[in-house]
């Protein structure tokens, strides 16, 4: 029992040195590795089941750990941000009715129709590049409403980036755990993301997408 369930763990090799050297790992040092053991083989599990999804591609992106995630945290501490978390962590997960998500059921091309890019409606797409004038307004306004509450050399590296990882980055909620001290960012990031989304989908109506249908 003991032996498969090293095995199972990957901690073999320290148990036949045991056994080899007759010397006991210490206590603490053994408790250390199997709690690193255990968490590893789960993550891995965890990663391999993830990317067994393809919509959870922006997901594997943002998410790097199993933890609560730090939009929990901004809800807990200004519950009337609840509405826009949820819309957020339904975005991670690939759950959202573009055109490269649910809206491909109804829609006769992947392309964005608010715009003349004719480039893949994607989330990067709707929160960086579209440059439909009504999300353009949008975008220039909360994206002002945001950077005033960082500091300068914040706003540089984020404007300096490229869009899918400034896209990873918002979305995780600045890609660290979380800071108290910076939950007016946090809920200026989530007010951005979650305008600019319900812009875009009321640009172009559920009824204009249903229409799309082929017969
Ligand atoms: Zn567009």
């Amino acid at each position: 029992m003991l032996y498969s369930t090293a095995k199972k763990y990957n901690l073999l090799g320290h148990v036949h040195n045991m056994l080899d050297t007759v010397t006991a790992i210490p206590k603490l040092t053994w408790k250390r590795l199997v709690t690193n053991s255990v968490h590893h083989r789960y993550k891995a599990r965890w990663q391999m089941t993830c990317a067994m999804y393809p919509k959870l591609h922006v997901y594997r992106e943002v998410v790097s750990s199993i933890t609560v995630s730090m939009w929990w945290h901004v809800c807990r501490h200004s519950p009337a941000m609840t509405k826009n978390c949820k819309l957020l962590m339904t975005l991670i997960a690939g759950e959202h009715r573009l055109r490269t998500g649910r809206g491909r059921h109804v829609a006769s091309t992947l392309n964005c129709q608010n715009c003349d890019m004719h480039t893949p409606e994607t989330l990067r797409h709707v929160l960086c590049q579209c440059p439909n004038p009504v999300l353009v307004a949008v975008r220039d306004r909360e994206w002002h409403n945001l950077t005033v509450m960082m500091p300068p050399p914040m706003i540089q590296d984020i404007v300096m980036m490229p869009d899918q990882q400034k896209m990873v980055l918002l979305l995780s909620g600045l890609g660290g755990g979380y800071v108290s001290e910076w939950q007016g960012v946090y809920v200026g990031i989530a007010t951005l993301i979650t305008t600019l989304y319900r812009t875009h989908i009321s640009l172009w109506s559920a009824e204009q997408r249903a229409a799309q249908v082929p017969e």
